[in-house]
């Protein structure tokens, strides 16, 4: 089968992608995964820029970002979650590598770990009663992966 170069630097297959599952995006392919974090990522840079700071230093951002994801392994739905967290908590982040400390909150950390619990139990109350709307058609945005309640936060 036809492989591709994965064009994420992070690549979690060895930089190698099949053809048949390879994601376009502007012109370069990369694995689902890697696309879905890619995504995740910009996800994050854009609630930074929308709740903390709207002109960061973006060199600073992504590297924070790259520490939180990559060298951490911090889910991206939990460093969504957190910037919930900051707001409720009034949390003052004076830089991008003020997150760093956040999603090692303890309080955070278990905070979300109970919403998933208790959202996962709704949604399976609710699945019994409705049909969710179908998300299809709507591009690669990371939306598409994104359970309804956090994509609101
Ligand atoms: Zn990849």
């Amino acid at each position: 089968m036809k492989t591709y170069k994965c064009g994420y630097n992070y690549c979690k297959n060895e930089g190698v992608v099949n053809e048949d599952v390879a994601i376009m995006v502007k012109n370069r392919y990369y694995c689902p995964e890697c696309e879905k974090e890619m995504s995740g990522k910009e996800k994050i840079r854009e609630l930074y820029k929308r709740d903390i700071d709207t002109t960061p230093n973006s060199q600073q951002l992504n590297m924070a970002i790259k520490k939180i994801v990559n060298e951490y392994g911090c889910d991206i739905d939990f460093v969504i979650y957190s910037f919930k967290y900051i707001k409720e908590n009034n949390i003052k982040i004076n830089n991008p590598f003020g997150l760093t400390w956040v999603v090692k909150d303890g309080k955070l950390i278990s905070k979300y770990k109970k919403e998933v619990i208790t959202r996962k139990a709704n949604e399976i109350r609710m699945s019994v009663e409705i049909t969710p709307n179908d998300d299809s058609g709507e591009g690669f945005e990371y939306k598409k992966s994104t359970p309804k309640w956090l994509r609101e936060i």
